[in-house]
């Protein structure tokens, strides 16, 4: 260190010599700048490889130094000295661990490109595959670590001596930015982020990132894919327009911020390719920016506000998750707000038109130093992301509308939809369905919504009045037919009106309405429900699934005395604090360690905290299930989860196991799936058994209804022991006015011995859904459009992205919103009703020609989204 410290204090003194030389005489400010920018430019080169990096990391701060300074260290990219051949041979022996030859019968010693650490060099191994092979220069390794501690000791001393330096928090800075160069080295960890952001782009339709072999990576060396590509300086050479390709940069940037959570942490020219068909290659992932689920979500809820012009809002959503509030900040938080706001607003607001990334983050920083305030370590890397590659972008084509093309992602949340096409849609429907539209205003006098529940981001901006509903059918006042897959969200799995139920209900009516008093149809429809469950002895009934759900878990409190429940990430148990915990929109903690989080305001956090949450699908992850096990009421889980259509059966085994092993009730939420999957559920199709299951949508038969049914053990628990001070003690509560009314077990029973007396019609279904899906799948294929179509036994989940989601977060974060809740209107418009941004469902009543009508309406759709913008391309 002390070689270092010398070598350092030399090389300042050399180059302060000559800055003082030239530029003591000189008074104009910008050259002045300029000549101490290249004194220590000149300092860098002579200190080496870290110090050289470190210029390149400067350059990209503009909000800390000014544009001479970041102009003149930006030279560094290109200035990087390489090692000889024979130090190359020999450094690829070492880590190959014997002869070159023995793994690259040809390897150019040569490099093609060399940068601070690293050196590039093209080779071949034995099966004639062209690779690339990333070097770590000699020595730098331990450069990097003796000159980031010395500098650090430098930079504390500073620390002490200079007030400046502390309001800066240069010492502080300095670390955040050691901690970014550290790994710079390690060709193991950066093969690892490579893997992981090229495993998000796999199915992309122009992002590539180069393969790495892994059996050839070593702590100081990276074999991967060659890729013979045109240099990111060269956009001239590629074959699609430049605004195209400047757009392109630049959602590739946003979609691994915004949708990813996990960026490029520097794409500039140099760390980028482009193919001659326009595609992107990312290259070099030793800085990586990782966002976790909170602050991919600040990041968009602050961006929307923005755009709705909402700039308290955004002030106060930045300031949240992307500030460390300094002293002067808290103290003086009004005037805080007042600045920061002026700053958003003139951004986005007056010269949206001209944006410009440098110049919004420098007068960003200007606020927060101004409050002694900083940005968060992370919010630092997701800077230099939007720098580096915004700055790109605008390379590439200077006219780019940075702030109009980022809308694709930061109003993917809303419901929006460009002013045109919502225009156009507003004149199309009503002409189509004007007496929806009349009864649409009508509605919004006195009913929260116009179909009587308004949830957060599926809205009903156009919704269907239903005049008539029949069979896999609906009509509106207006004359128009729409083949309709929401089927009431899933009880109507014969079709409305089905013969049965109407003949059912006709008799329940005339037979008088019966609730609160014993009537045959309750006994009989509990019969069957009893019958259609191996693992069931009774049923509770009640009127709903989040009844159902809400007794369930009354009943294993009560039996375990024990009040903590584990549910599984993404996982809808209907709408009661617990049942909605982490269950939509919102999601909290790593992907195999999620945190519970609210799914409403109004819910209690008790509730919320007492929530394990587990990944579906992750056996691994069950072992939290073992460490929480001793306070747990009960494991809940949709054994098929309906809004990724998933079935893992292996995993529910596995749960099943974990669960009898460690004396912990199973919980099967078979809402949706029951008597839709299979006559029963999930259970009876995969012959795993849970302890208790939920009931309702098609147990109804339309009408309210819901169920808990299994051992009479757990369902006992409801059943008085006829000493009232035992049961106070031993017994739980279950009420509910209108539970097991007539005229709901009616129905209930006409639609469960339907579907009991035909199983031909479940194969029906799944042919279907298999037929449907492949013609939806093909459709999309045909015109380019990055589409998952998710099929299974008459659900459907369709997202448009390049990744088939496997967990819910993804699909949350990771496709393309708006377009799915617009395909909802443009199929309206070709007569299918759809629910906005909904799992869909088909019914037995949809013929083979329905079919057919539904994928011409959709391909009709994805027409007109594409011509109106609404894919990212
Ligand atoms: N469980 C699941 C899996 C669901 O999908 C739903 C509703 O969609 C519920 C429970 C709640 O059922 P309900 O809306 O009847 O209260």
């Amino acid at each position: 260190m002390l070689r270092h410290l010398v070598k350092a204090v030399f090389g300042i003194v050399r180059e302060a010599t000559g800055y003082a030389r030239t530029a003591l005489v000189e008074r104009d400010v910008t050259t002045r700048d300029r000549r101490r920018a290249e004194a220590v430019l000149g300092f860098l080169l002579h200190m080496g490889p870290i110090y050289i990096k470190l210029g390149q990391v400067a350059a990209t701060r503009s909000d800390l130094l000014g544009p001479d300074w970041v102009n003149t260290l930006r030279t560094l990219q290109d200035r990087t000295p390489h090692m000889s051949r024979s130090d190359t041979r020999r450094a690829v022996e070492r880590e190959l661990g014997g002869p070159l030859e023995s793994v690259f019968p040809t390897f150019d010693l040569e490099p093609v490109a060399s940068a601070s650490v690293a050196q590039v060099h093209v080779a071949e191994l034995p099966d004639g595959r062209k690779v690339a092979v990333k070097l770590v220069k000699d020595g730098v390794p331990g450069e990097i670590e003796k000159s980031l501690r010395a500098m650090s000791t430098l930079l504390r001393l500073v620390d002490r001596c200079s007030s400046r330096a502390r309001q800066l928090d240069v010492s502080r800075r300095f670390d955040e930015v050691a901690r970014l160069l550290r790994p710079q080295a390690d060709m193991e960890q950066e093969a690892r982020q490579q893997q992981r952001i090229g495993d998000n782009f796999s199915g992309h339709a122009y992002v590539r990132v180069p393969a790495v072999q892994h059996e050839l990576v070593t702590p100081r060396m990276l074999v991967m894919e060659f890729v013979d590509g045109i240099p990111g300086k060269d956009a001239d050479r590629v074959g699609i327009s430049r605004r195209q390709l400047a757009q392109r940069m630049q959602d590739t940037v946003n979609t691994m911020l915004y949708l990813h959570g996990l960026s490029h942490g520097d794409p500039h020219p140099g760390n980028v390719m482009f193919t001659p068909a326009g595609e992107i290659v990312l290259l070099d992932f030793g800085v990586t920016a990782e966002l976790s689920e909170d602050e991919k979500w600040g990041l968009s809820s602050f961006y929307y506000a923005c755009i709705r012009k909402e700039w308290q809002v955004a002030t106060e959503r930045f300031t949240r998750f992307f500030v460390h509030a300094g002293p002067e900040l808290i103290a003086r938080r009004a005037e805080y707000d007042t600045d920061m706001t002026r700053t958003l607003t003139f951004h986005f607001d007056i010269s949206s038109n001209r944006w410009s990334t440098v110049s919004y983050f420098n007068d960003v920083n200007e606020v927060l130093r101004k409050y002694s305030s900083r940005y968060t370590a992370n919010f630092t890397k997701v800077e230099l992301v939007f720098l580096s590659g915004e700055g790109f972008a605008s390379q590439v084509d200077p006219e780019i509308d940075i702030w109009a093309n980022a809308r694709k992602f930061t109003d993917r949340y809303s419901p929006y939809m460009s002013a045109e096409v919502e225009a156009r849609f507003q004149d199309v429907f009503s002409q189509q369905m004007p007496t929806s539209l009349q009864l649409r205003e009508r509605a919004a006098g006195v009913l929260v919504a116009p179909t009587h529940i308004d949830r957060y981001f599926f809205p009903s901006v156009f919704p269907v009045f239903v005049h008539r509903a029949s069979g896999g059918r609906v009509s509106d006042f207006d004359g128009n037919e729409y083949l309709d897959l929401c089927g009431g969200y899933g009880p109507h799995l014969l079709g409305y009106g089905h013969p049965a139920v109407r003949a059912a209900l006709v008799e329940g009516i005339e037979g008088g309405l019966v609730n609160g008093m014993g009537h045959p149809r309750e006994v009989e429809l509990a019969e069957l429900l009893v019958d259609a469950f191996p693992a069931a002895e009774r049923a509770l009934l009640c009127n709903s699934g989040t009844e159902a759900v809400l007794f369930a878990v009354r009943m294993c409190r009560g039996q375990r005395r024990r009040h903590k429940v584990a549910k599984f990430e993404g996982h809808y148990h209907g709408f009661s604090d617990q049942g909605m915990v982490s269950s939509w929109f919102r999601f909290a903690g790593d992907r195999d360690a999620p945190e519970p989080i609210a799914g409403s305001l109004g819910s209690d956090p008790a509730t919320v905290h007492d929530t394990l949450v587990l990944q579906y699908g992750d056996v691994a992850g069950l072992d939290r299930l073992r460490e929480h096990a001793d306070d747990l009421a009960c494991v809940i889980v949709e054994p098929m989860p309906t809004s990724v259509v998933a079935l893992n059966t292996p995993f529910l085994a596995a749960l099943r196991r974990a669960c009898t092993e460690l004396g912990v009730p199973l919980v099967f939420d078979e809402v949706v799936s029951g008597f839709r999957v299979a006559y029963g559920g999930v259970q009876v199709m995969t012959g795993i058994e849970p302890d208790l299951t939920c009931l309702g949508k098609v147990i109804g038969g339309g009408l309210p209804c819901g169920a808990v049914v299994g051992r009479a053990g757990l369902i006992g628990m409801a059943k008085s022991s006829q000493d009232p001070f035992s049961d106070y003690e031993n017994r739980i509560f279950a009420g509910g006015t209108l539970s097991g009314n007539s005229l709901t077990c009616a129905a209930g029973v006409a639609v469960l011995r339907h579907l009991k007396a035909h199983p031909e019609l479940y194969r029906q279904l799944d042919d279907h859904t298999r037929r449907l899906a492949a013609l939806l799948s093909r459709a999309a294929h045909d015109r380019g459009i990055a589409c998952r179509v998710k099929a299974r036994n008459s659900i459907f989940s369709v997202t448009f992205s390049h990744n088939g989601p496997e967990l819910y977060r993804d699909r949350m974060t990771g496709s393309n919103f708006k377009a799915t809740i617009a395909l909802a209107y443009y199929m309206r418009k070709h007569g299918v009703y759809l629910p906005e941004l909904h799992s869909f469902l088909i019914s037995a009543a949809h013929t083979l020609d329905d079919l057919d009508e539904i994928a011409h309406a959709f391909a009709k759709s994805l027409d007109e989204m594409l011509a109106d913008h609404l894919f990212v391309t």
